[in-house]
């Protein structure tokens, strides 16, 4: 059947693996494959180095043994005895096959037809040393008193044999100890750290719950360390913004009660008193009016931030004139200047381009004009700046009132959300706390250069720096 888009997959779940048998399976694999390769090798090792002594001994004894028949022939029988009492056989024999020493010798024709075999058609001088069965062998064709002869030295390795066979045997017991002993080891050391990984998860289901007073705590592993104090972290951070929230309900509830109370207060008034009085109907109504726009600013901004927050805002960048958006800003403001004798004096470069989310910007203009006229002094004047830096690339905007400033101490404050310094405002419009905040989230966002000088009893300057373009595209 043809499947549509909008069916629902099934998704089978994954199982999952415990990390404590996972552990515990790769480490004992780990463990028994590290002892069988111990094991292997060592046996090799052994094997090979005492075949490689065997070998070198029987050449010594053999060397020996020809420097004897040539310098002390009348003392070779007593060498042939001490070197038997070594565990070495000894047997000298004429070319045809003759024993000369030992005399008893009993294998006298396997060692004759195995000389032959390997010596027979080499010029005398000539020696090797060679394995046949459990024998390490010395076979030589050498002149002595101006006749040749063959020397043949046997060497039984079958003890050596033995050797390796019990200490692979030994071997196998030790690995299989060890294997048991890395089961044990390696059991209680993944349960050490899965107890740990439970701890953490056990606190985590409490802090799920609420329980902000959960201390993540495990100091045995520096990962786990990290981890707690990163869940701690988490906690504060979840800590703030559960306050934060209850802080912000608190502020948004108290900032809608204060106009709706007005609202309803003034409707009343004009119903019941006002109602036929045009001059108090105006002024009445013009509150109402006023207070339903502080209503809408707020809504507005509070819709914002939120938005700002869960980065629903994507960047719309275009390349347009702000010396044309800043003129249109300012004119907004045109009723404050008609109304209520407010100057905006502007020292601003014709034609400047940028590249930035216009609407975006325009809100962070809109908000430093409106700070500026909300806070200046008792002149009533806003200084608005825009100018080309030096080397062409930036335009920096400011903006310039004369009120009260801002401590050094509250500077860094004013760019929070919900901040609000003390009544420092000179029109009578109450502000929301969230302007600066928003200015801050949005240039942040487009990684401008922004920031702010006041001076206490001077007044305030807030400046961006915005990239600089050639002209439209
Ligand atoms: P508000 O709506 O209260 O103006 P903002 O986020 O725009 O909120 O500003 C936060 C605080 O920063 C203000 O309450 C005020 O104390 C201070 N502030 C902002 N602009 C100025 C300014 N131009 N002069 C003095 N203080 C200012």
């Amino acid at each position: 059947m043809k499947r549509n888009e909008g069916d629902v997959k099934c998704v089978k779940p994954k199982k999952l693996k415990s990390i404590n048998k996972a552990m515990w399976g790769y480490f004992c694999l780990f463990a028994v494959l590290l002892i069988l390769f111990v094991e292997i090798i060592f046996c090799i090792i052994v094997a090979v180095n005492l075949e490689g002594q065997a070998r070198a001994k029987v050449a010594y004894v053999g060397a020996g043994m020809e420097r004897e028949l040539r310098t002390n022939p009348a003392n070779f029988n007593k060498s042939i005895i001490a070197a038997r009492r070594e565990g070495f056989n000894v047997v000298l024999m004429t070319l045809d096959g003759r024993v000369c020493a030992p005399l008893n010798y009993d294998e006298q024709q396997t060692a004759y037809d195995e000389i032959v075999k390997i010596l027979g058609d080499a010029p005398v001088g000539n020696a090797i040393t060679y394995r046949s069965g459990n024998l390490i062998c010395y076979a030589s064709k050498i002149e002595a008193m101006n006749n040749g002869y063959y020397l043949h030295v046997t060497y039984s390795v079958t003890v050596v044999a033995q050797t390796v066979g019990s200490l692979q045997f030994y071997l196998v017991v030790v690995g299989v100890i060890l294997v048991l002993f890395a089961f044990c080891v390696s059991y209680l050391f993944s349960r050490r750290l899965t107890d740990g990984l439970h701890t953490l998860s056990d606190t985590a289901v409490k802090l799920a719950k609420g329980d902000y007073t959960v201390q993540f705590t495990n100091a045995d592993y520096k990962e786990l360390a990290n981890l707690s104090s990163s869940l701690n972290n988490v906690r504060d951070e979840v800590k703030k913004s559960e306050d934060f929230q209850h802080e912000i309900l608190a502020n948004v509830t108290h900032d809608l009660k204060t106009p709706l109370t007005m609202i309803k207060a003034y409707a009343s008034m004009i119903k019941e008193i006002s109602g036929d009085d045009k001059e108090k109907r105006e002024k009445h109504l013009q509150v109402i009016i006023d207070e339903a726009d502080r209503l809408t600013g707020l809504v507005n901004d509070v819709l914002n931030v939120s938005k700002l927050q869960a980065n629903m805002f994507e960047l719309n960048f275009t390349v347009f004139n702000l010396t044309d958006l800043i003129y249109n800003i300012i004119n907004k403001f045109g009723y404050l200047q008609e109304t209520q004798g407010y100057n905006f004096m502007v020292d601003i470069d014709a034609d400047i381009y940028t590249r930035a989310d216009e609407e975006k910007i325009s809100q962070v203009l809109y908000n430093l004009l409106g700070n500026a006229a909300n806070y200046t002094g008792k002149d009533k004047t806003v200084y608005i700046c825009l100018k080309t830096s030096l080397d062409g690339t930036r335009v920096r905007f400011s903006v310039r009132d004369t009120g009260k400033g801002i401590s050094q101490e509250t500077l860094p404050e004013i760019w929070n959300r919900y901040y609000r310094a003390g009544d420092t405002h000179s029109r009578p419009v109450k502000g929301t706390g969230l302007g600066l905040n928003i200015v801050k989230v949005i240039l942040e966002t487009h990684s401008f250069d922004f920031g702010v000088e006041s001076e206490v009893g001077k007044g305030s300057l807030f400046w961006v720096d915005f990239p600089a373009v050639s002209s439209e595209i």
